[in-house]
């Protein structure tokens, strides 16, 4: 039960909840805050959403060198740039550059020295086109910050069209490298194993793909059939999402069909 362990945070890694749990953000959004054994300065993941009470309370653990941001969903962005403020004009780091402070894309593969902490940004599109993973090493000890792109419990969500399931699954290939690397997640409790959390996902996802096949195998030609067909016990509160994640399915299948094909054809 090695991927269903929930691990104990490193001495170097503060978790700060906001106060924004929900059906797609668990107990709520994760803000991360990283300071190195004897550092001055820490680093901030994932500000989260705009209350001034949480965003009070990471600015308390500053002063920061850079705020970090995992992918542009208002859960995990929307308080960054009064925070920024707050802390006066602290950057913010985002692969998307609509939400940086200022505007310059983070560079995906880059490194970021960071006063005891070494950072790696990981490319990891598919939740969103702009998620990318953070691992970090420091004190001789190694975790990856995963944002939304595998989360503490349950499954994530591919939210199409900004997500991309083909750009997912190569995404969660990636991270089966970090065998036994704690994992800290966007929402819900950091992990043990990033490898064993990412190989059940795609596992997950291969058994709802061939869940969704079978559904369009025998009929199922909108979203709307195959939610009824591959999550008929889903909350309303969450159809949306299954919407999301059955269209992004579908987009999937369709290009793999495309794709046929040319693979049967090698010229
Ligand atoms: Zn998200």
């Amino acid at each position: 039960m090695g991927a269903a362990e929930v691990v104990e945070l490193p001495s170097w890694v503060t978790l700060l909840r906001a106060p924004n749990a929900g059906p797609m953000t668990l107990d709520g959004t994760n803000t991360w805050v990283l300071r190195a054994p004897g550092a001055e300065h820490a680093v901030v993941i994932d500000p989260g959403p705009l209350d001034e009470d949480h965003l009070a309370r990471i600015a308390g653990h500053g002063p920061f060198l850079f705020i970090l941001i995992t992918h542009g969903h208002h859960d995990h962005v929307e308080g960054a740039a009064r925070l920024s403020e707050l802390l006066g004009g602290t950057h913010v780091l985002a692969a998307d550059p609509r939400h940086g402070v200022p505007a310059d894309p983070l560079g995906r593969g880059e490194h970021l020295g960071a006063d005891g902490l070494e950072i790696q940004v990981l490319d990891t599109p598919g939740h969103t086109a702009d998620s990318v993973c953070f691992l970090v090493e420091c004190a001789g000890e190694r975790v990856v910050f995963t944002g939304d792109t595998v989360l503490g419990r349950g499954t994530t969500v591919v939210a199409w069209p900004d997500g991309d399931l083909g750009a997912y699954l190569p995404s969660l290939a990636l991270l089966t490298a970090y065998e036994r690397v704690p994992m800290l997640p966007g929402h819900g409790p950091a992990r043990a194993d990033c490898a064993a959390l990412a190989r059940e996902y795609l596992t997950h996802r291969d058994q709802r793909l061939t869940q969704v096949r079978a559904a369009v195998a025998a009929g199922a030609d909108s979203p709307e059939a195959i939610v009824a067909a591959v999550y008929p016990e889903i909350a309303p509160d969450v159809r949306f999402a299954a919407l999301w994640s059955a269209r992004a399915q579908l987009d999937y299948l369709r290009r793999e069909s495309q794709q046929a094909p040319e693979q049967l054809d090698p010229l």
